[in-house]
């Protein structure tokens, strides 16, 4: 398994799956799962059954998982898919780089 380059709040894009092109903001990634969840990516329909609050019961739409292999980070500089590569800067701290532009992400 990967080391995990994507962060909350990141730019993706999927490339696989049916939301193939799709592209959407990081709400939360699973590390464990090695998942993810994107705004608007992987949509699932989920029925309610009926409760007190909500008699009639109901269908309500939010964000399934996405496995990590099916996203690419969208470079906030270049606007472009990319991969990250890590940087080790001269302090020792650790940065993304994006392997289009070199820029910092
Ligand atoms: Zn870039």
């Amino acid at each position: 398994m990967s080391a995990i380059r994507l962060r909350k709040s990141d730019q993706v894009v999927a490339v696989g799956g049916r939301d193939a092109g799709k592209k959407g903001k990081v709400l939360k990634i699973l590390p464990n799962r090695y998942r993810a969840i994107v705004e608007g990516i992987c949509m699932v329909t989920e029925h309610q059954r009926p409760t007190r609050d909500n008699p009639k019961g109901g269908v309500i739409r939010r964000e399934g998982t996405v496995h990590l292999s099916n996203l690419m980070l969208v470079c906030p500089r270049c606007a472009k898919p990319t991969r990250i590569s890590h940087t080790i800067l001269a302090d020792g701290s650790k940065k993304r780089t994006c392997k289009r532009c070199k820029e910092i992400i």
